[in-house]
């Protein structure tokens, strides 16, 4: 049977939200930005964080192929829906529901500057820096956590569990 073990309870993610938008409204000064979330991890996260953004938002989406069913990632990032917003000369932000090895992240980010956007910056709710095998620089970071699978805030396991408000470890 799988046991969830609480990790961050969903006051601790909204009081963190609350900071994570009161430090990217100071740094982008009320310039017009366009949120690209990472689907589908990143929908209550972009939900929570654009509501409390201050500055003019567009809001756009990417997909890329997922792990599937399994708990670790296959080392293939293959993108499975584009943005549609034309992002040339726009401050992009990056909302990411989650950076493990920083593969993703990293296909993201080459792909996104050979559209030339004014700026390209990223937002994780959650970073995992002992996973990391590719150096992808995240300019806000909501929770560092430890190496473990986590599922909740929109974060799944075979699809289930996305709708948790607080965020748990899952163990089988
Ligand atoms: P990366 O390419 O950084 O290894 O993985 C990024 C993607 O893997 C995330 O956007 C997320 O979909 C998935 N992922 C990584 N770690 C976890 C985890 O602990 N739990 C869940 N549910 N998904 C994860």
């Amino acid at each position: 049977m799988p046991t969830l073990t609480p990790l961050l309870t969903a006051e601790q993610i909204q009081r963190r939200c609350d900071e994570l938008a009161a430090e990217i409204d100071a740094h982008y000064r009320g310039e017009p930005l366009v949120l690209l979330g990472v689907l589908k991890g990143s929908y209550q996260f972009l939900s929570d964080l654009s509501r409390r953004l201050t500055a003019p938002c567009m809001i756009d989406f990417v997909q890329f192929s997922s792990y599937g069913n399994a708990k670790s990632s296959s080392g293939v990032v293959q993108i499975r829906k584009d943005h549609d917003l034309n992002i040339e000369d726009k401050h992009v932000l990056i909302v990411e529901d989650i950076v493990d090895t920083g593969l993703t992240l990293t296909h993201l980010l080459e792909l996104l500057n050979t559209r030339h956007p004014a700026s390209l910056r990223v937002v994780a709710m959650l970073s995992k820096p002992e996973a990391r095998t590719h150096e992808a620089l995240i300019d806000f970071t909501g929770f560092e956590i430890p190496n473990q699978f986590v599922v909740g805030y929109g974060l799944d396991h075979a699809e289930q569990f996305r709708n948790l408000p607080f965020i748990a470890v899952l163990k089988d």
